[in-house]
């Protein structure tokens, strides 16, 4: 929780090499501004909510987080009928199974997540068991789907609807939901709302998947995640070999199968 009060700061020009600095005027720029609008957002928040004192600007955060509301709608009794044992499967709510999973890669511990509406789409992401963050090798159901750092254009979310892409600061854990203009995804400049580290993009990004598959049979299991992985690897081995057996580009391909 200590981090949660830690300031944020964005990082002396001086203490960076000389071939950052003129990118790292951009970043700043870009920094100030984004937290200028940061603020005005937590601001709203704080103002509309009455048991928060004015001057409690590390108390933001936390109260954002606090008040978050989830974001995925409760789950349609048809998927739990397309479970084979929607039974069984009806003994189990929302609550208890949330949105999704990730495997711990470091303890192979079955972390739940929930994604809430807002900046911070899944709040901290810490192991449950060994308290490490969530990297690049822990695996995670559709809701958490890895993200190439490659590719910066997307389809824009529905009216009314948020970005369905986030990346998560490797220092404190804390999720950020990715900004974005027109098609553009925009992962860069960010400074941590939980400890202040700035992003230049760096981060394991995200694509926030379909929560139904999970939500039609949640079992909870490593096996499966991994049979999924072994499963996409054997398709797309398969697909590579029809499109040299057609003689099309592979280019075409590889564009479809970010993981
Ligand atoms: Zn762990
Ligand atoms: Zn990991
Ligand atoms: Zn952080």
């Amino acid at each position: 929780l200590s981090m949660l009060h830690h300031k944020g700061s964005i990082p002396h020009p001086h203490r960076l090499s000389a071939a950052f600095t003129s990118k790292l005027t951009d970043v700043i720029e870009k920094n100030n501004e984004r937290k200028s609008h940061d603020l005005r957002r937590l601001s709203l928040i704080t103002v509309s909510d009455s048991r928060s004192s004015k001057d409690s600007s590390h108390g933001s955060l936390q109260e954002v987080l606090d008040h978050a509301v989830l974001a995925e709608t409760p789950t349609d009794p048809y998927l739990i009928q397309e479970n084979k044992y929607p039974f069984l499967r009806n003994l189990r709510t929302d609550e208890d199974i949330g949105d999704g999973l990730w495997i711990c890669c470091y303890c192979h511990h079955e972390n739940t997540l929930r994604h809430w509406k807002g900046p911070f789409p899944f709040k901290y992401i810490h192991c449950d068991r060994c308290t490490r963050i969530l990297c690049s090798s822990c695996h995670s159901s559709e809701v958490l789907t890895p993200w190439p750092y490659g590719m910066i254009s997307a389809p824009r979310p529905a009216p009314g609807r948020e970005v369905r892409y986030c990346h998560v600061c490797v220092v404190c854990g804390l999720s950020h939901r990715a900004e974005m203009e027109g098609t553009t995804l925009d992962f860069y400049g960010v400074t941590c709302s939980g400890c202040g580290i700035t992003s230049y993009g760096d981060w394991p990004r995200f694509h926030i998947g379909n929560v139904e598959p999970y939500r039609r049979d949640p079992d909870p299991s490593f096996v499966k995640l991994i049979e999924a992985r072994v499963d996409d690897a054997v398709k797309l081995a398969f697909q590579w070999e029809l499109a040299s057996v057609e003689s099309r580009p592979p280019s075409r391909l590889s564009c479809r199968s970010p993981g």
